[in-house]
C-alpha cells in the first residue's frame, strides 16, 4: 500500500502541527507545512513580484497571507518529492484550492474544528524546539525542564507571531480567508470533522481512525 495524500485543516492554534507529528509517525508521510517553510525563508528577496512587501517575513509578522505564487510554488515542489504527505497550512484561500486541485489528488480531508478563545490560549502558549521543531505548551503541554526539549534537548522559543494581537489578526485572516476552504470541501462531502477541543490522544484517536478508513 503506498502512503497517503492527507490535508489537514484548521484555524491557527487548532493542533495541525501536533496531529501531524503523529501522521508522520504512524503513516510514513512527509510532512509538509507551508509555515514552517516559509518561516526558513523569511528574508527570501520576493520584489520582482511587485508587491505590498519585499519579503515573506513582511507579511507573516503582521499576520497576513505570504502572495499565492510564492506559496504555491514551495507547495509544489515538496508534494512532487513526496511519498505520500500531511500538508498542512495550504490551502489557505480559494485560489490556492483550485492550484492544488491541479497538482494532486488527497486521499483524506481532515478538519480539526476548535474554538477561537481556546485558539488563542494555544497560540499565545505555543513554544517551539528551534532544532527539531517539536511544540510544547507551557499550561497544556510544558516540557519536563522550562525551556528546552524533552525529544532532543534543543532551546524552545515563541513565534514572532504568537502574540495575542497577531494571533487574533490570524484568526480573522483564517475566517475570512480558509473558512470557505473548509466549506468548499465540505459540501464535496469529503470532509472529515474532528472536534480539536479534547486532549491531543482523544483527538489522535479519531484521526488515526479517519487515515485508516480512507487511506486504501
Ligand atoms: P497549529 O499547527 O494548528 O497552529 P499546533 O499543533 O502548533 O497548532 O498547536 C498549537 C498549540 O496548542 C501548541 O502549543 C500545542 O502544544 C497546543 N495543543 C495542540 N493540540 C492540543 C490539544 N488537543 N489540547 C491542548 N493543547 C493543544
Ligand atoms: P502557520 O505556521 O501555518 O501558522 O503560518 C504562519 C504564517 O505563514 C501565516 O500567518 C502566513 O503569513 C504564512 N503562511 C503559511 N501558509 C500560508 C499559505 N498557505 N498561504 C499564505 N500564507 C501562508
Amino acid at each position: 500500500m503506498s502512503s497517503p495524500n492527507i490535508l489537514i485543516l484548521g484555524a491557527p492554534g487548532a493542533g495541525k502541527g501536533t496531529q501531524s507529528r503523529r501522521l508522520v509517525e504512524e503513516f510514513g508521510v512527509e510532512h509538509v507545512t507551508t509555515g514552517d517553510a516559509l518561516r526558513a525563508n523569511k528574508g527570501m528577496d520576493i520584489g520582482h513580484l511587485d508587491l505590498e512587501y519585499d519579503t515573506p517575513g513582511e507579511y507573516m509578522d503582521a499576520g497576513e497571507l505570504v502572495p499565492d505564487p510564492v506559496v504555491n510554488e514551495i507547495v509544489k515542489t515538496a508534494l512532487e518529492a513526496a511519498d505520500g504527505y500531511v500538508l498542512d497550512g495550504y490551502p489557505r484561500n480559494e485560489s490556492q484550492t483550485e492550484y492544488l486541485d491541479s497538482i494532486t489528488d488527497l486521499d483524506v480531508v481532515l478538519y480539526l474544528a476548535v474554538d477561537e478563545d481556546e485558539l488563542v490560549r494555544r497560540l499565545t502558549g505555543r513554544r517551539v524546539c528551534e532544532d527539531c521543531g517539536a511544540t510544547y505548551h507551557v499550561d497544556f503541554d510544558p516540557p519536563a525542564e522550562s525551556g528546552v526539549c524533552d525529544e532532543c534537548g534543543g532551546d524552545l522559543y515563541q513565534r514572532e507571531d504568537d502574540t495575542e494581537e497577531t494571533a487574533r489578526e490570524r484568526i480573522r485572516v483564517y475566517e475570512e480567508n480558509t473558512e470557505p476552504v473548509v466549506e468548499y470541501f465540505r459540501d464535496e462531502g469529503v470532509l472529515v470533522e474532528v472536534d480539536g477541543e479534547r486532549t491531543p490522544d482523544e483527538v489522535w484517536a479519531d484521526v488515526e481512525d479517519a487515515v485508516e478508513a480512507r487511506a486504501n
